[in-house]
């Protein structure tokens, strides 16, 4: 301010306030003029922009990294479904495993996971072939049992098979991708006295799973996994119980 109260006197080359105010009526007029002219085309090209921008918006797919028990997109449901079952499993994991019982795929609904503790759908027909009976037994005592014959089961792909969107990998393409790694596993941590394979969906994978690969002996039922399927249930609980029995057929 200066001394009488009034503005500070502009110094020079400076623009005074009152040309600061034209200039800025000016910018403003000018603005104003431009966009009234070209309100057609800011019409006409703000609309398809705005669209543009729309479509950015769309969700982007999310892309997680593969999950190391299956090789699916690991999603945090997925993984934390894995977990659980990874958490029931341990805790019957033989220390020494006598037969190592391998399936194709784990299945969908924990009812049919054997260490889920329900023992309904392939958990149940597994330990009926087995001849370990669950009547009036708690799930825990059965599971001992299950342990104490020295017996594991788990699966190629270690994770139930997710509802596949378009250009995710065929139960085919996960599981023959799984086989380097289930093969190094049963070697060097599972290191079962024998495997039995108990899925239809390994007998195009018959050869990677021979007792050369494993380095131990693999039973089959005349050249094929066991078939515990429903309906032929007794007979191939019939050929698992004499193959567990003789523990010499394989490949
Ligand atoms: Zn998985």
């Amino acid at each position: 301010m200066s001394p009488g109260g009034g503005c500070a006197t502009p110094k020079p080359n400076e623009p005074s306030p009152a040309r600061n105010r034209r200039r800025f009526i000016d910018r403003c007029f000018l603005t104003e003029l431009f966009l009234r002219q070209s309100g057609k085309h800011t019409a006409r090209f703000a609309l398809p922009l705005a669209l543009d921008y729309d479509s950015c918006l769309q969700p982007a797919s999310t892309t997680f990294l593969a999950c190391d028990g299956c090789g699916q997109s690991a999603s945090p449901e997925h993984i934390a479904r894995r977990l659980q079952r990874l958490e029931w499993t341990t805790r019957y994991r033989p220390v020494h495993i006598g037969t190592l019982l391998l399936g194709g795929v784990s299945p969908g609904a924990d009812g049919d996971f054997l260490y889920a503790g329900k023992f309904e759908g392939q958990a149940g027909q597994l330990l009926a072939a087995l001849g370990i009976s669950t009547a009036g037994k708690p799930p825990d005592v059965v599971l001992g049992e299950f342990q104490r014959g020295g017996f594991f089961v788990t699966h190629v792909l270690e994770c139930p098979l997710e509802a596949s969107p378009s250009g995710q990998p065929s139960c085919d393409s996960l599981l023959l991708r799984r086989v380097p790694p289930v093969l190094a596993r049963i070697r060097r941590s599972l290191k079962p006295k024998r495997v039995v394979l108990i899925s239809e969906l390994l007998a195009p994978l018959l050869s990677r799973f021979s007792s050369a690969e494993l380095g131990c002996p693999v039973l089959l039922d005349s050249g094929k996994p066991f078939n515990l399927n429903p309906s032929d249930l007794s007979l191939g609980a019939q050929h698992l119980r004499e193959a567990l029995t003789a523990g010499t057929t394989g490949v």
